[in-house]
């Protein structure tokens, strides 16, 4: 019986690598029927703001696995990303890219490495939720979770056992962002603690990233978060020899999209130059996911040989390639290797592989983790205009219930003191003036009343609470 898959063409290079890589699976004898949908530009045009329409939805509804081309993710007012609203909706917390060197072959500056990288894909950055502040200022809420980041670091490591790894490193920013990264790490090493055969380790992401990207045979798996994950894929992908090699499978509880890493090159579209691999090796995961390891198996080490055989599309032809093709001569010799094995390289390096049904099914619900909560005060925006004047708005709640006690320019403290804003904006800590009385919703609410009634221009407010006694609020 075959497995229904939705499949979607995209944009750019898409429609190309899509093509070859659904030749190879026919011939290789894959068990599948395919749905096709329309996705990205034609769908923008359209006017459905995701870049998905409803029939589109229903699809991936039905097969629950979709295998995706790259679109191009239009500029300007009114279109969220598709590549974000897909993995939201159905839920794919989990991006695993494996980045492997396929050394000596494929030429590289370091050799042999075999990482994979694990990218929690639903929170961050990335839930794009953004806002104009002011004239001057923008915002952009980075959302980490508890729950999320135990759930992608528990992947982590539970992939790591079951492929036989030795080592996870986390990279975050938690020296700077002590509560979102704080939180991610903190997950991190309790999650750790469990698994004691697995050797765990963190790096702060910026000098993380210099070492993975000049030592990458010194990392196993890597879990990160989305912003860091987008970045640090592209880069080992691209020092592996082409970023038109690697693969990647997003996995939710129910849902699982395959996609190449790259994006759609509209700079080689239309040529037939592209390198249809990223999104084979992607195809090569979604059959193992759907559990046709024998033909993922059978493809993967044709596509071994015919890179052996020095057959290369333009990105990977350098001086010890023996024919440059296009990507649908490639095709056609991934095809007619199909049976045979690398001499070289390793064969189907299922270590490395990600669609892993067992590993997908971790659900994880948030829980309370606190007894009190304690309401204490407000830190307000206001758009603030040169010429005003602190001490008259600071004066103007000193016998109020929620009393100024300091004043930020971009999280820089310039009242007290005598530092000016650098900006249009400026935030202002208000906290209880007794500590014995308790805040109330009303309070804060009088509270920006009172600074709208005298001309003050509030943006932006948020609660400031203790959690048993603790700040959960930083500056
Ligand atoms: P890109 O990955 O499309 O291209 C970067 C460079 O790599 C280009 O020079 C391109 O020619 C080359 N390249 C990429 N894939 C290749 C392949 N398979 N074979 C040979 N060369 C390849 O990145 P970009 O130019 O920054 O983005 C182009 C568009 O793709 C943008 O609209 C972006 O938003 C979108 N994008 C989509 C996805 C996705 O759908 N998953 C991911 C990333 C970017």
């Amino acid at each position: 019986m075959s497995t229904p898959i939705t499949v979607a063409y995209g944009d750019g290079i898409g429609p190309e690598i899509m093509e070859a890589v659904l030749l190879i699976l026919c011939e290789a004898g894959a068990k599948i029927s395919v749905d096709v949908i329309e996705i990205g530009k034609l769908v923008y045009d359209k006017k459905w703001s995701n870049g998905i329409s409803p029939s589109g939805w229903k699809s991936i509804e039905r097969t629950k696995v979709l295998l995706k081309s790259p679109i191009t993710t239009p500029q300007g007012k009114g279109h969220r990303s598709l590549n974000v609203a897909l993995r939201k909706n159905l839920g794919l917390y989990a991006n695993i890219r494996p980045c492997i060197s396929y050394h000596p072959i494929i030429e590289n500056k370091f050799g042999k490495f075999d990482t994979v990288i694990i990218r929690e894909n639903e929170e961050d950055v990335y839930t794009g939720i953004e806002y104009r502040l002011t004239s001057d200022s923008f915002q952009c809420t980075k959302i980490i979770t508890r729950s999320g980041s135990e759930r992608i670091c528990r992947y982590a490591f539970e992939y790591a056992k079951k492929h036989n790894r030795k080592k996870v490193t986390c990279l975050t920013k938690d020296n700077v962002m002590k509560m979102t990264d704080g939180t991610f790490r903190a997950a991190f090493n309790r999650i750790a603690e469990k698994y004691q055969d697995i050797k765990a380790e963190h790096y702060v992401v910026d000098i993380g990233m210099a070492r993975v990207a000049t030592e990458p045979g010194n990392f196993d798996v890597i879990v990160t978060g989305n912003l860091y994950g987008d970045i640090l894929s592209d880069i080992m992908a691209q020092i592996s020899g082409s970023i038109g090699l690697v693969g990647g499978s997003n996995i939710g509880s129910e849902y699982a999209m395959f996609e190449a890493v790259h994006g759609s090159a509209p700079d080689i579209a239309g040529k037939n130059l592209a390198n249809p691999s990223g999104l084979l090796n992607a195809a090569v995961y979604m059959l193992i996911y759907v559990n046709q390891v024998d033909a993922a198996k059978l493809i993967y080490n044709a596509w071994l040989k015919t890179l052996e055989d020095g057959i290369h599309t333009a990105d990977l032809y350098k001086e010890k390639s023996k024919r440059k093709v296009s990507t649908k001569e490639f095709a056609e010799a991934v095809v007619n290797n199909l049976g045979k094995k690398p001499r070289i390289l390793p064969e189907f390096i299922i270590s490395s592989n990600s669609g892993d049904s067992k590993v997908s099914k971790i659900r994880y619900d948030y829980e309370q983790n606190y007894k009190v909560r304690k309401l204490v005060g407000s830190d307000v925006t206001l758009a603030w205009n040169k010429s005003a004047d602190f001490d008259q708005l600071v004066k103007l709640f000193e016998s109020s219930n929620l009393k100024v006690i300091a004043i930020y320019s971009k999280g820089l403290a310039i009242w007290p003191g005598s530092l000016k804003s650098s900006s249009d904006q400026v935030t202002c800590r208000f906290i209880v003036n007794n500590e014995k009385r308790t805040v109330t919703n009303n309070d804060v609410n009088d509270l920006l009343i009172k600074l709208e009634e005298n001309s003050f221009d509030v943006v932006r407010m948020d609660k400031l609470y203790l959690y048993d006694r603790k700040e959960g609020f930083f500056v």
